[in-house]
């Protein structure tokens, strides 16, 4: 397949070279094509990927999809494990091992924790079953061929994941709080893991060898997360050489695992490409800009536009204009910038975009600003609302430079699927601008908002943010951790 004409970034000059449907072998052939068209045709959009996977990492997905293949859905091992679940009694013979996923928060938390779940799955030879929840199959297509990785609706415990918490029997943390497990003990036949931001010290202990030798006993485990937990892991004796030979490159794990599992069904994949198509495929230069404001009040908000241009203008991203000389800029063929907002409201986008007709820049560069939605605030479970919401960070995501707001995990997935490192907009305190107005991403990775801050084997607590060069605490959140 050769580069198609107005498709991508790189300019007409350029050498057509041929596109890597497969980006880098992280995906196989022989899906059919018309059923997830997102999944050949997303590297005619996106940049190719730098640097590429390693061929450990390439080995152990095609090691994963055979094993997802030998227990996924209605497989005769899953029927068995399914059944000595009903009983609740299990044969330590079985080959398969599941880790479910339960459907729970905003969609760009969800996109965040089944990366970091499927690297768990990865790392402990689990199977990763995901729980469609209300809109899950309409957002995104089957990664692993031929066996689903959705939760089939007669799995039998389905009707609990809803009231799961932390005060469930099965829930890990709390038995080990009522010390009901030892290692003595005989394994349960599955458990409820609790690594939702609101877990307690106990629930914690998952991310510590110790636990972590128990659960590998355990056939079911079932997971609700809402934060991107993989930096923790990162952290762990027990998983450190397999993490250090699959991903040589620390920054680059949501951007692979991100590539390889989350492709859009065909709907949302229209609402990409028909936006891309008409908006932004011919410009000199694609800018994203993803504003989300934490505040009661939807707004738009003085001081967070000003902040917003405070930032494109200082760090030169985009040209500032003349207010004071209506002439217009001279040059032939200006150069031309597009500029994708994406935010609940439309204030700042209408904002900036009469900025730019309204007077000429200073540097002659043509600047169309265009907002695809403003649906005035988050409706999480309405489908149609989360396919434009899943659309808009996979259109930020096709930027050639990306400015993105804290604490937001809508705006995390946008770059860690473009393999960018944003410029991230500073929370502002008491409304107002913070000054600097942003700052440059160490990585491209999100940032795990909730981590533990304990020192398994000391039994106390420590800055986890200070152990290893490769986790730090992020730039937006002095508490948070990433990889970098
Ligand atoms: P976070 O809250 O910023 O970490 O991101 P989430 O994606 O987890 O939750 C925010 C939800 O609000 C999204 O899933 C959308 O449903 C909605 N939302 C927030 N910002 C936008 C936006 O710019 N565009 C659209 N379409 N929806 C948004």
């Amino acid at each position: 397949v050769f580069q198609q004409q107005g498709v991508n970034n790189i300019s007409s000059d350029s050498v057509e070279k041929p596109i890597d449907k497969l980006i880098g072998g992280l995906l196989i052939d022989g899906f059919d094509e018309r059923s997830c068209l997102s999944r050949y045709q997303s590297a005619n959009y996106h940049k190719g990927l730098s640097p590429k996977p390693s061929s450990y990492l390439v080995s152990r997905l095609r090691k994963y999809e055979a094993l997802h293949k030998q227990c996924g859905p209605y497989t005769e091992a899953y029927n068995k494990t399914v059944k000595e679940l009903r009983s609740g009694q299990f044969s330590k013979s079985s080959p398969c091992k599941y880790v479910v996923w339960i459907s729970f928060s905003g969609l760009g938390n969800r996109i965040l924790t089944l990366a970091s779940t499927f690297l768990y799955a990865l790392l402990t030879d689990r199977v990763l079953l995901v729980d469609p929840g209300v809109d899950m199959v309409d957002l995104f297509c089957e990664p692993f061929p031929e066996v689903s990785w959705f939760l089939p609706p007669d799995f039998p415990l389905k009707s609990q994941f809803h009231g799961f918490n932390q005060k469930s029997e099965q829930c890990y943390g709390k038995m080990l709080k009522n010390n009901s497990v030892a290692s003595s003990t005989l394994p349960p036949s599955f458990l409820y893991l609790h690594l939702v931001h609101d877990y307690d010290d106990e629930d914690k202990l998952f991310f510590c060898d110790e636990q972590q030798n128990f659960l590998k006993k355990v056939p079911w485990l079932l997971i609700k997360t809402d934060n991107y937990f993989t930096p923790s892991l990162f952290l762990m004796p027990s998983f450190e050489q397999e993490l250090k030979d699959l991903f040589p490159n620390k920054e680059t794990i949501f951007h692979f695992l991100g590539r390889y599992l989350l492709h859009p069904t065909n709907n949302v994949w229209g609402l990409v490409v028909r936006y891309y198509e008409s908006y932004l495929a011919n410009a000199n230069e694609r800018v994203g800009i993803q504003i989300r404001v934490f505040d009661t009040d939807p707004g738009p908000f003085q001081h967070v536009l000003d902040q917003i241009l405070a930032c494109t203008l200082k760090e030169n991203l985009l040209p500032d204009v003349n207010r004071e000389d209506d002439i217009v800029s001279p040059s032939e063929t200006p150069k031309s910038k597009a500029v994708l907002m994406t935010s609940l409201n439309a204030g700042y986008f209408e904002k900036v975009r009469d900025m730019y007709w309204e007077y000429p820049t200073v540097t002659g560069e043509v600047v169309g600003i265009y907002q695809p939605s403003h649906e005035g605030h988050q409706q999480s479970e309405k489908q149609i609302h989360n396919q434009k919401a899943w659309a808009e960070m996979y259109l930020l995501s096709l930027s050639d430079v990306l400015v993105t707001s804290s604490w937001s995990t809508f705006g995390y997935v946008a770059q860690g699927l473009g393999g960018l490192k944003p410029w991230i907009l500073y929370k502002p305190e008491n409304r107002t601008a913070p000054n600097p107005p942003c700052r440059r991403a160490m990585s491209m990775e999100p940032c795990f908002h909730a981590p533990p801050f304990y020192d398994c084997r000391a039994k106390r607590g420590i800055d986890t943010g200070e152990l290893v060069p490769h986790v730090r605490h992020c730039e937006d959140m002095s508490w948070g951790l990433k990889l970098v």
